[in-house]
């Protein structure tokens, strides 16, 4: 039986419905070298994110993705700390950002070390908080892969093959993602656990499709946000649904998020766009709750479970 791992445990299938596949609690976008996310305090990230998870348990979501990887100032203890003060389940992974966010010890480590540290992570605990990672999250650059990311990527595919977790790359251009895919099933893991995150930013449309009829999970997670609006993400989805391509798509807002390197962890964006507003417009344009419950918690389940 397939299992969501999450900060509260395990959660199956039944116990979830609305699941947020690509937000943030807690990112450090400040300067790499100040680090200022290991002087983050919990208390103060609940203070500002524990109201918006609130919002959105109230909207009947269920459980939230965190896609901040090492390198930008990933906090598993401070996750874990905003779920058990909101009674709210969130997904964390383990996984390297691209460079130059990819950190010293990463750079030097063969695939192999950083393999065996990816497969601690999901199956123990991340850095002592108490927290199983679930899933993969890395990047590549927007024209093509470094060396670096490349043996990043043939270690998670390696550690995804031996756990069955799903890998997430921040990747912005389709030619990147198909290229990333090859090299996932080169190192003997399958495109099926692959995640083109931020897939709405290849102007290519055509690739969007070619990376889900290849098996990926195509990502649609700028909801709500610029520079796209709504009518384009439904023209998305409708393009995928007619494709019969449905089962392969996520969507999100990529929003949230206390920043440690902004007065008092800045101004939260609210991650509510998706229940408030754009299921609305999915129901107005002609999907049927089926599709939208497909959309938006089988798939989000599927890919991340394991
Ligand atoms: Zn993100």
């Amino acid at each position: 039986m397939p299992q969501l791992i999450t900060t509260l445990g395990p959660r199956e299938a039944g116990d979830l419905r609305m699941i947020l596949p690509h937000e943030h609690v807690f990112v450090d976008l400040g300067p790499i070298e100040e680090a200022n996310y290991r002087q983050a305090q919990a208390q103060d990230v609940i203070a500002l994110m524990a109201p918006e998870i609130e919002k959105i348990k109230a909207l009947g979501v269920t459980a939230l993705v965190e896609c901040t990887p090492t390198g930008v100032g990933r906090r598993a203890d401070i996750d874990r700390a905003v779920s058990e003060a909101t009674d709210f389940p969130v997904v964390v992974p383990t996984g390297i950002y691209r460079e130059p966010w990819v950190p010293e010890w990463a750079q030097t480590a063969s695939q192999a070390e950083v393999r065996d540290w990816m497969l601690a992570e999901l199956t123990d605990q991340i850095e002592a908080s108490g927290v199983q990672a679930a899933w993969i999250k890395l990047s590549a650059g927007d024209d093509g892969m470094t060396a670096c990311e490349e043996k990043i990527l043939r270690a998670a595919a390696q550690a995804g093959a031996a756990t069955g977790a799903v890998i997430g790359s921040h990747t912005i251009r389709g030619e990147v993602a198909l290229k990333q895919m090859a090299v996932i099933e080169a190192a003997g893991y399958t495109a099926e656990r692959f995640i083109w995150i931020h897939t709405q930013n290849e102007p290519d449309l055509k690739l969007h499709l070619e990376a889900a009829r290849r098996g990926a999970w195509i990502e649609y997670d700028g909801i709500g946000r610029p520079p796209h609006d709504d009518d384009y993400y439904l023209q998305r989805l409708q393009e995928a649904l007619e494709a019969d391509l449905g089962h392969h798509v996520l969507l999100s807002h990529d929003k949230g998020w206390y920043d440690p390197s902004k007065p008092g962890g800045g101004t939260p964006q609210p991650y509510t766009y998706l229940s408030e507003h754009f299921i609305p417009k999915m129901r107005a344009a002609g999907m049927g709750e089926e599709t939208i419950r497909q959309l938006t918690w089988v798939n989000p389940f599927q890919a991340f479970a394991r």
